[in-house]
């Protein structure tokens, strides 16, 4: 397997890409290429191209669940690239229109774009290869991440409040465990975990990258530290939505690697 951060808040010294705060990987894997989210902007395609990556011949476009800096760059990649055999998955509710306050904060006006590609919504996991799954719909296994409304989503006609039922992941299975993708993790990071493991049937994470939810240190910091070390991981990539708080605290007892746009994992 191999990843490529396309878009993050973060960028490295010496590495000229650029950063923005959002989610964009390149990933190819099990012989299948992957675009997981597409960040806020055009950043992901101009770090693309940078790195040389054409994004030309992409299996799959994954979305980790519908807001705006994680799939902002959808109708971009729809003008410059053909997507008529790309699959497009996601949650049945990732594409609704959601707002926060007065801000719109959905994915771009998505009819058009789904008609150029092969749309495949899923709510249950969906294997896209023998080892590389869209977990769909994440159910709460930990008390401590109950789903809370974050803004509102456009269900049945009416503005509700959002529970973000559409955030997922992907997860990997390698030699070592489970590489785990995600977008925010407004799902919860452990719930996210314990369902990718019961999904593949195998407890080993061997990493995970991308956003914990994580935005100050508080009791759930506590308990995530605690799970995720319980477990023995691999390498953790917290970023995007981590404060550097939180992944100082993870670090006590985790190994915590830094994440910035241009940089690549292999396993
Ligand atoms: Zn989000
Ligand atoms: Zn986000």
């Amino acid at each position: 397997m191999k990843l490529w951060v396309l878009s993050d808040n973060n960028t490295l010294i010496d590495r000229y890409f650029l950063g923005e705060p959002a989610v964009s990987y390149y990933i190819e894997a099990d012989g299948l290429r992957i675009l997981f989210d597409t960040g806020y902007s055009d950043v992901f395609w101009k770090n693309a191209q940078a790195l040389g990556l054409s994004l030309n011949g992409l299996s799959h476009i994954v979305l980790s669940h519908g807001h705006n800096d994680h799939t902002g760059g959808l109708a971009l990649l729809a003008q410059e690239r053909d997507l008529t055999h790309v699959q497009l998955v996601c949650h049945p509710r990732c594409l609704l229109p959601r707002w926060y306050e007065a801000d719109e904060i959905g994915p771009p006006e998505s009819g058009a774009i789904l008609s150029l590609c092969q749309y495949r919504p899923s709510a249950q996991p969906l294997f896209l290869s023998k080892n590389c799954v869209f977990l769909g719909e994440i159910p709460v296994s930990h008390s401590f991440e109950q789903r809370r409304p974050l803004g509102r989503v456009l269900l049945d006609g009416t503005q509700q409040p959002d529970l973000l039922l559409d955030d997922s992941a992907l997860a990997i299975r390698t030699g070592e465990g489970l590489f785990i993708v995600t977008g925010c993790s407004h799902s919860g990071i452990c719930n996210i975990v314990s369902y990718a493991c019961a999904v593949c049937g195998d407890s080993r994470v061997a990493g995970i990258i991308g956003g914990f939810h994580l935005p100050r240190v508080n009791s759930r910091v506590e308990k995530t530290a605690e799970f995720l070390a319980s477990l023995h991981p691999g390498p953790l990539y917290p970023c995007h939505c981590v404060s550097l708080a939180a992944k100082c605290r993870l670090m006590r007892s985790l190994d915590v690697r830094e994440v910035g746009s241009g940089m690549c994992i292999q396993l």
